[in-house]
């Protein structure tokens, strides 16, 4: 479903300047339905790759194929569809939520924009994500400081959820929680690849997640 092929990335090369290589020719295939983990310390990279892979950054050298189409030559109706198949949840949740907005506004963006559901029809699904996920559907009128790092984490889940995604990427998705509140979020997403059939690809920098 998703391949990189070759892929390099240099960050802060420029006239006369080499910059750094923070990654060196990775090639790495993720089949439909499969959970990839990838694991490294600090600073080797994962990240980089992630956002390679999700195309918002692109390569200095070597190309990310989505079902063998490569992303540098994506039509804006393909990164459309891609941008809708392909979600991330990030590290930190209290950084993914606006803290002026109520967590119903954040399923908003997503559930209108990439959905074309209207406000109602939105509401509606954002009530069930959120039962997905197991949190009462009355967190949705709560703003992202009234809830705890993993009921906010939760609620990222379900947000990147929105859209039906075919691909999740998680880049250190447990690594800010409590290791009681971690086995449960990592539960849940182990239940939610089952019923979905979701691809992941899972990076962490404990081995043991
Ligand atoms: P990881 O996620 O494994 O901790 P990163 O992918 O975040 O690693 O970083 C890999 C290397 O690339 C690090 O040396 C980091 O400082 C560097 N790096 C990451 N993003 C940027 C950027 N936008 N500009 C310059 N250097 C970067
Ligand atoms: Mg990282």
């Amino acid at each position: 479903m998703l391949e990189a092929r070759g892929v390099s990335k240099r960050y802060g090369a420029g006239w006369r300047r080499r910059g750094h290589l923070a990654l060196d020719g990775v090639d790495l295939t993720l089949g439909t339905g499969e959970a990839l983990g990838v694991i490294g310390q600090s600073g080797s990279g994962k990240s980089t790759l992630a956002r390679l892979m999700m195309g918002l950054e692109a390569p200095s050298a070597g190309d990310i194929y989505w079902n063998g189409q490569a992303l540098s030559d994506f039509s804006s109706a393909q990164w459309k569809a891609f941008r809708r198949a392909a979600q991330i949840v990030f590290q930190d949740p209290a950084a993914a939520f606006n803290p002026r907005f109520t967590l119903n506004a954040a399923f908003t963006a997503p559930l209108r924009n990439l959905c074309g559901l209207n406000a109602h029809a939105a509401r509606a699904k954002a009530e069930g994500l959120m039962a997905e996920v197991g949190l009462s559907p009355a967190f949705l009128d709560r703003y992202p400081h009234a809830l705890s790092g993993g009921q906010l984490q939760r609620v990222a889940i379900a947000r990147a959820l929105a859209p039906d995604p075919d691909i999740l990427l998680l880049d250190e998705s447990v690594s800010a929680l409590d290791v009681s509140v971690q086995a449960q979020v990592l539960k849940l997403i182990a239940r939610l690849r089952a019923e979905r059939n979701l691809t992941l690809l899972f990076v962490s920098h404990d081995l043991a997640v």
